[in-house]
């Protein structure tokens, strides 16, 4: 009786969207262990720092930003599924914790901070470094990859676009190969394309280039909430997804617009919720560990 009437629910749900389709972080519901099974994927997230700026202008290549300032969050996932544990990004550094002051990095706009550690964020969700099997990161930029060695005996789920543009030379702007370097070659799993993560079909790596040269997103199916994705930096905040802009941080401005394109018509098909990393709005909206989405 209850899956009829989510499925009706999700019919009416359907109809309703099919022009325009509204995936809003604010439909999620805050869930707890008690309605969840112990063969539900559960999905937490986690805290991983702030990153704020006086002037937003990296963030569109079309002046919506230019002088104005922005806050964004700086978020990580930890998706439980029967087979294994994936950690989807791992932040900003936790070398940030304890510091005083938000850090500025030589040569950006950006003011860094974080308040707990990856660890600690964990720990909130039941979780020790030592159970993650798998560590999946959209893209190399520092505030998606920094603290993947915590996972050094995991499999790390790269692209391979990424990795190699990672250790070009000179190093690009926001890249740092020191972050994964630690990884034993057979630990390493360098992407060409999607990737089925634990082979049901329930935890999907996305190729969405555009942003860097091998950008990814996640689909996640949950029992409950139904499709969830998670944009990685194809958009990073709500008016990038519902103006198509395009930031100025980006390797190939054509990919992104597919990548776009690709992203509105999964989102259309399979009736999914979009959740924007960096997004505060889309963050504040969500359970945080130890209550997760199933
Ligand atoms: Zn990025
Ligand atoms: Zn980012």
């Amino acid at each position: 009786m209850k899956k009829l009437l989510i499925a009706a629910g999700l019919l009416v749900a359907t109809v309703a969207c099919a022009e325009q389709p509204k995936p809003a972080a604010s439909s999620f519901t805050s869930t707890s262990s008690k309605s969840a099974s112990d063969a539900d994927i559960k999905l937490y997230v986690l805290d991983c720092g702030r990153i704020e700026m006086e002037n937003g202008m990296l963030f569109s290549d079309s002046y919506d930003y230019d002088g104005k300032p922005l806050k964004l969050v700086d978020s990580c996932y930890a998706i439980k599924h029967p087979k294994g544990v994936l950690v989807w990004d791992t932040g900003l550094s936790d070398g940030l914790v304890g510091k005083a002051e938000p850090v500025n990095p030589e040569g950006t706009p950006l003011f860094l901070s974080k308040s707990t550690t990856l660890t600690d964020e964990l720990a909130k969700a039941g979780l020790s470094p030592a159970e993650v099997t798998h560590v999946g990161i959209s893209h190399m930029h520092f505030d998606h990859s920094a603290n993947a060695e915590l996972f050094s005996n995991a499999t790390l789920l790269v692209s391979q676009a990424d990795y190699d543009y990672t250790f070009s030379k000179p190093t690009p702007f926001g890249f740092d190969p020191s972050t994964i370097d630690g990884f034993k070659a057979d630990k390493i799993n360098k992407l060409k394309g999607d990737h089925d993560v634990f082979g049901d079909g329930s935890v999907t790596i996305l190729s969405m280039p555009g942003h860097t040269p091998g950008h990814q997103a996640l689909k996640v199916v949950l029992a409950d909430e139904g499709t969830v994705l998670l944009s990685g930096d194809l958009y990073h905040l709500r008016p990038n997804f519902e103006k198509r802009i395009v930031p100025r941080l980006q390797t190939n401005r054509a990919d992104y617009i597919a990548s776009f394109d690709r992203m509105e018509r999964i989102l259309k098909v399979t009736d999914a919720k979009l959740i924007i990393q960096h997004d505060k709005g889309d963050f504040e909206s969500l359970p945080k560990a130890p209550e997760f989405l199933h």
